[in-house]
Parts: structure tokens; C-alpha cells; sequence
């Protein structure tokens, strides 16, 4: 299947749509997830328009890296997490649900359990609050 442009993850990209934004530079697009599978939930879309993988550039790809290297520190500090899984699904039958391109950073905390994916949706101003912390950690 070709690029759709107007899913919901470009349409945040372009601000047609709204999002708990946390950081942004000329390749990349960092914002809360929404159903969270762990507090700090946190997805980085490289802004260039690729479904997934394989038909992602490699300077997109590596960008979109770069940024999760960036703020991996700040997501720490924000939530007192002990762990992060970055992760990144491709086609539906490996769980993807958006068909833009995009890393998961889950922070883990010990002796706690994950939500399911895409499942319970987070608390608004929970989300702001996270949002706003994390962005302040940012270096
Ligand atoms: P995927 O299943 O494609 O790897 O991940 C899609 C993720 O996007 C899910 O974790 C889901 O909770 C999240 N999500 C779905 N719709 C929206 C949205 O409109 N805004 C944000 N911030 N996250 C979304």
C-alpha cells in the first residue's frame, strides 16, 4: 500500500490536527501518545512522509534516531522511569495502527505492568503536565 497522506500522524505534523507536542526540529515531530501503555508514553515521527521501514529514507530513519537519543535523558529525568523500550512496528500484522512511520520510547517501571497497545485512553491534563515536564528536561 502507497503512503497515505492524510493520516492522522501527518495531519498532526502539518498542525491540522492537535497533538501534546514536546519537541520539534526540521526533521521531527516528538509528542505524547495519547493511550499510553506506561506514564511518559512518548512517539517520534520523522516528518518525511514513509509508512514504515522499508520505504523510509535512510536520513529519515537516522534522524528520527537521533531524536529518540536526544530525548531518552529528559524522558528519564520527567518520570523517574527505570527503564525505556524504543520500539517501532511495521505492517498491521506486527501491531501497527497509524501508517506513518513513527518510534515508541515506553519508559518501565520496575514491578509494573504495561497497558495494552493503543488501548486506555490518558488523562488530558496528565498529558499536558508530562508533555511541559519533558520538554523542559530537553538539552
Ligand atoms: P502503532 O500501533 O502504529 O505502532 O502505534 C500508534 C500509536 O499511536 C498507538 O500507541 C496509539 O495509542 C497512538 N495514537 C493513535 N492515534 C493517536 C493520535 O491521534 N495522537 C497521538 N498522539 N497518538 C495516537
Amino acid at each position: 500500500m502507497a503512503y497515505q497522506n492524510d493520516n492522522i500522524f501527518a495531519k498532526i505534523i502539518k498542525g491540522e490536527a492537535p497533538s501534546y507536542k514536546v519537541y520539534e526540529n526540521d526533521d521531527t515531530y516528538v509528542m505524547m501518545d495519547i493511550m499510553p501503555e506506561a506514564e511518559g508514553h512518548l512517539l517520534v515521527l520523522p516528518k518525511e512522509g514513509a509508512e514504515n521501514i522499508f520505504d523510509i529514507s535512510d536520513e529519515a530513519i537516522s534522524a528520527c534516531m537521533r531524536t529518540c537519543k536526544k530525548i531518552a535523558p529528559a524522558l528519564m529525568k520527567a518520570t523517574n522511569a527505570d527503564g525505556l523500550i524504543i520500539s517501532q512496528f511495521n505492517h498491521a500484522a506486527a501491531g501497527q495502527t497509524v501508517f506513518h512511520l513513527h518510534c515508541h520510547m515506553v519508559p518501565v517501571y520496575k514491578g509494573q505492568k504495561r497497558q495494552d497497545h493503543a488501548r486506555v485512553q490518558g488523562n488530558p491534563e496528565e498529558l499536558v503536565a508530562l508533555a511541559k515536564e519533558i520538554a523542559s528536561y530537553i538539552e
